[in-house]
Parts: C-alpha cells; sequence; structure tokens
C-alpha cells in the first residue's frame, strides 16, 4: 500500500464516522514509522500500540508530540517502561495491574490515564474484568484505593463473529455498565468519559451503540 493510501483511507473513515460522536484512533502495531507518518500530519496525534516493546522503540523514532496509548494486554513488570510517558492505557483488566501502574505513577509523580477492560465476547481468550466484578469493585469504593490513576471509561473488544446481532448485544452490554458506572463519578479517581468500543471490522456498529472512540489499525494502515 502506498503512502497516501493511509491519507484517503483516513478521509473515508472520517466520513464514516461523521454523524457519531465518536473519534479515531489509528492503531499503528506492526506498521513501520512510514506508513504512521502519514497519519500524523494529516493532523492525528494519538495513536494505539499493543506491545510496549514497540511503543518503546517508535517513540524514539516519531516526534514527540505524540500520544501513546496501550490497547493491549500489559504485564505487571512492564508497567514501568511506559509510566512516564503513557497517555492512556486501555487495557487495565485487574486490581493486581491497577496497583503496580498507581506505584509507577506515583514514581513519576503523575496520573495515569486509564480504561478498564471488561470481557464482553464470548470468546474465552479476551482478558478484562467480568461486568458483576466490576459493579461490585465499584460499590466497595475500589477506585479511591489509586489515587495516581484516573479511570476515564471503559474499554471492550466484541466476538470476533459475523453476526451483527451478538457483536451489537456486546457493545449494548458495555454501554449500560458505562452508564451504571457514571454514578459513581462524584467519587475520587473515576469519570466514565471514553468508551474504547469498535474496531476495522465492527466499527460502524460499535457508534451505533454508543463508542467514544474507535480503535482502527487495518482501515487505517493497511492489511497487516
Ligand atoms: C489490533 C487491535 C485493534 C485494531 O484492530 P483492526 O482490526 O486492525 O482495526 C483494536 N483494538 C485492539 C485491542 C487491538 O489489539
Amino acid at each position: 500500500m502506498m503512502e497516501s493510501d493511509v491519507r484517503k483511507n483516513l478521509q473515508l473513515i472520517e466520513s464514516d464516522l461523521s454523524g457519531f460522536s465518536a473519534r479515531l484512533l489509528p492503531v499503528s502495531k506492526t506498521f513501520p514509522v512510514e506508513r504512521i507518518l502519514p497519519a500524523y500530519e494529516a493532523g492525528y496525534k494519538d495513536f494505539g500500540e499493543n506491545k510496549v516493546q514497540e511503543i518503546m522503540a517508535k517513540k524514539e523514532e516519531l516526534p514527540s508530540d505524540i500520544r501513546w496509548h496501550l490497547i493491549g494486554h500489559l504485564q505487571s513488570n512492564k508497567v514501568k517502561y511506559i509510566a512516564p510517558f503513557i497517555y492512556m492505557i486501555h487495557s487495565v483488566d485487574s486490581e493486581k495491574l491497577l496497583t503496580e501502574i498507581n506505584k509507577q505513577a506515583e514514581k513519576c509523580n503523575r496520573v495515569i490515564p486509564c480504561l478498564l477492560q471488561v470481557f464482553i465476547a464470548t470468546e474465552e481468550s479476551k482478558f478484562g474484568w467480568s461486568p458483576d466484578e466490576l459493579l461490585a469493585w465499584y460499590q466497595t469504593d475500589g477506585p479511591a484505593r489509586f489515587p495516581f490513576i484516573s479511570i476515564q471509561g471503559l474499554m471492550g473488544m466484541a466476538s470476533n463473529s459475523p453476526h451483527e446481532a451478538q457483536v451489537r448485544k456486546e457493545f449494548r452490554s458495555l454501554k449500560t455498565l458505562f452508564d451504571q458506572l457514571k454514578s459513581y463519578d462524584a467519587l475520587p479517581n473515576s469519570k466514565m468519559k471514553e468508551l474504547s468500543m469498535g474496531m476495522s471490522g465492527d466499527f460502524r456498529i460499535a457508534c451505533e451503540e454508543g463508542s467514544t472512540l474507535v480503535r482502527m489499525g487495518t482501515a487505517v494502515f493497511g492489511t497487516r
């Protein structure tokens, strides 16, 4: 794919998103710097990556005003590498991970914006909190224990299924949970603002179900 295609892809996606309130987060994982730069030059400053090592390498090669989002599973022992600069972690899937992020954020004297990843799919391989577990955690003031974390919303991945009704049902369940957790916005460290759901294959459904942030790789940069 040529670089000009990235710009063309972005324009197509932007027109698809018009009328919805979701913003596009380009997912640059596996793509080289030359492919990412046209998106940056088109005005995108936020990029999603799923591996700590890859963010660390690309960060050195790309403009310093890029806001890096970690969207993939994060191991506790790698938090220290990204804590100084990460703009948002979308994939916070356990209290153990929150504990480590909070600790590293304190060391860096900053508050790290996080989304809680909720398990909504039927597949077993996906990480995340269950909706019941998360509700129970809020009921016991979970977020209050993490002063160096700002929980800004939820992230979820729907089943990789051709059945639109199934995907829609899963996104809708995440939106319902998001709305329920909004009732805790007055308490410390948590405000439900971002609903990160939708990828290249299912972003239209996600937008219809209330996504605020769609994470798209292949639709922007081509097949991996
Ligand atoms: C790769 C990835 C995406 C983007 O997937 P595409 O199908 O390429 O749009 C979104 N979210 C997560 C968590 C990913 O790992």
